[in-house]
């Protein structure tokens, strides 16, 4: 069994920036543990290649949902990186970090360190944003945030829309207002690759002597000594191998594979894991539940010219682009074909938006064309409601004590009818700013959910019949204070020694926003409580 002082669990958005930031001290004798391979294969760095990278079945763990009663029964799948970079490496890469407020939420719940102003430094810290060093942003951090680059044509009546509207147009999310329309930022750097965690944070450390990187090395249960966490199991090419951590081990697996090792483990809900054949060693029953998720839905209008993304999608034409990218690091292919985004609320006495909107000049189902070989999808604009607030819980439940057999996993999805009726409302919201000059000059009809959808059940049998999640699974490991709390508010597990987890799964409650910046603000925070 060989030692080390810190022994990671999980490569992805936080175990790529723990990694770093434990290793940067030649003394501490630092394990990264991943389960994945590496990240080579050159689509992941390409952005615009993101739709063709997420479900791959050799870079994703392969999850879906048990059938969700309030999304017509539907199995929903749910992609979640597995290779160094976890889902940094497969994500959408939209940068956002959630209202200043749903931070301040965090610790009046008990939680000290964790406000807004405790947690922007952090922010700062891990950032090198285009806009450079100020109030809000990061200059010279690992990160690069990077300006995005929108068309010519729609963006400008789109805002023009929205103001008339009532909305205003913003060119900072994360300044002093955090509400509007505007362009996203993206985690793209300089050269047009994608910025995941293993590119920013692991690549530049893993020269170190002191920092050892095991892929392909799937983490299979924690060992436990009386009430102390001391290292961990795991399998590498057909064996399984002991490791101790004289200090600490950190769990980084993410929302679904944190509980699940913990509950393999003999840590979680004794109930639950005798029924799946592990002896219960500490009952600690918040562990799996507190599932947290954004739910979507989608609206698409056939566009009135040739005037979006789809020219850009003939074969030839995109075999150009891809070319381009690779020499140059520009183009098309170095983004997202993404128009703008807006953080709105559904009701004007809110204190913060409830509906963050995705302006796309493309939809999912568009595809590669070429002159009478093969028929495109044709022009058009398509709008998704992402729900930033949802009041609805879910579960990971350990299924077998085996630690292959994935875990059973339920969003509950709009179990909570507030949900369904912010999302009803948002889609009114959206045919109403379709409905301005000069944007709807820009469209045709709308094709999704269609004219005939109409009366408040119309629309919310359509919601539950198509909803899609955003990927941002967070709260299985909920940091808080109750009975129901996995970690305290220095991430260490509740009832034992030795471990702390640091990734999505700590949130006590999502932000509003998507979650890929405030894993890494996590993660930033952990490595400074753990170094004291
Ligand atoms: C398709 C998709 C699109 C998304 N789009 C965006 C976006 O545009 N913007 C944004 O901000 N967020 C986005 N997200 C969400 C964001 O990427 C995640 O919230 C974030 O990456 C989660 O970080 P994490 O460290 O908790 O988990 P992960 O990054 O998933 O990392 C967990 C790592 O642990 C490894 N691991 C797990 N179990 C074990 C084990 N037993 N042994 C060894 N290793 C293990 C995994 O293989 C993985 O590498 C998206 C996510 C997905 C999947």
């Amino acid at each position: 069994m060989k030692d080390f002082d810190y022994i990671i669990v999980g490569a992805g958005s936080a175990g790529c920036v723990l990694a770093n930031r434990l290793s940067a001290d030649p003394n501490n004798r630092v394990l990264l543990l991943e389960a994945g391979g590496r990240d080579s294969n050159p689509f992941l760095r390409m952005p615009l290649a993101f739709l063709r990278v997420f479900m791959r079945p050799e870079l994703n763990w392969g999850y879906w949902t048990e059938p969700e009663p309030n999304a017509g029964n539907r199995r929903l799948p749910l992609p979640r990186g597995k290779l160094l970079g976890g889902s940094s490496s497969t994500n959408g890469m939209v940068y956002a970090r959630g209202h200043p407020r749903d931070f301040d939420d965090w610790r009046d719940m008990g939680l000290p360190g964790w406000g807004f102003a405790d947690v922007l430094p952090y922010f700062k810290r891990s950032e090198a944003n285009w806009r450079g060093e100020t109030d809000y942003h990061g200059g010279s951090g690992p990160l690069t945030v990077s300006r995005h680059r929108s068309d010519a044509i729609i963006l400008p009546r789109l805002v023009r829309a929205a103001e008339a509207f009532g909305w205003k147009a913003t060119d900072d999310f994360h300044a002093a207002s955090t509400e509007g329309i505007g362009l996203p930022d993206f985690t793209i750097d300089r050269r047009g690759r994608r910025a995941s965690t293993a590119a920013a944070f692991l690549r530049p450390a893993e020269r170190r002597t002191n920092l050892a990187v095991k892929t392909s090395a799937v983490a299979t249960r924690l060992l436990i000594e009386k009430s102390r966490i001391v290292g961990v199991e795991y399998a590498k090419a057909g064996a399984l191998h002991r490791v101790r951590s004289g200090r600490e081990v950190i769990l980084a697996g993410g929302t679904y594979n944190s509980p699940h090792l913990l509950m393999l483990s003999g840590i979680g809900p004794a109930d639950e894991l005798r029924e799946a054949g592990v002896v219960p060693v500490h009952d600690l029953p918040g562990v799996g539940r507190n599932l947290q998720e954004h739910a979507i839905a989608g609206l698409a209008w056939d566009a009135s010219g040739p005037i979006a993304f789809e020219s850009h999608l003939r074969f030839d034409r995109m075999t150009l682009s891809v070319l381009k990218w690779a020499l140059f690091g520009t183009g098309i292919a170095s983004r997202l074909p993404v128009t703008a985004m807006a953080f709105y609320k559904t009701r004007p006495e809110l204190d913060r938006p409830d509906i963050k909107g995705n302006f796309y000049p493309t939809i999912m189902d568009s595809r590669l064309w070429f002159p009478l070989l093969r028929q495109g999808r044709g022009h058009v604009l398509s709008m998704f409601n992402l729900l930033l607030r949802p009041q609805s819980r879910g579960w990971v439940r350990l299924k077998s004590a085996d630690p292959a057999v994935h875990p059973r996993i339920r969003l509950n999805l709009l179990a909570e009818s507030r949900d369904i009726e912010v999302l009803r409302d948002a889609t009114r919201m959206i045919r109403e700013l379709f409905e301005i000059s000069p944007l709807r000059d820009l469209v045709r009809k709308e094709v999704m959910p269609g004219g005939q959808v109409r009366t408040n059940q119309e629309i919310d049998d359509w919601v539950r019949a198509t909803v899609v999640i955003a990927q941002h699974p967070v709260g299985t490991c909920k940091m808080g204070v109750g009975e129901d709390a996995v970690v305290d508010a220095q991430l260490k597990l509740r009832g034992m020694e030795g471990l702390r987890v640091a990734d999505a799964s700590v949130m006590p409650v999502i932000v509003g926003a998507n979650t890929n910046a405030p894993v890494i603000m996590i993660a930033e925070k952990a490595s400074d409580m753990i170094l004291g």
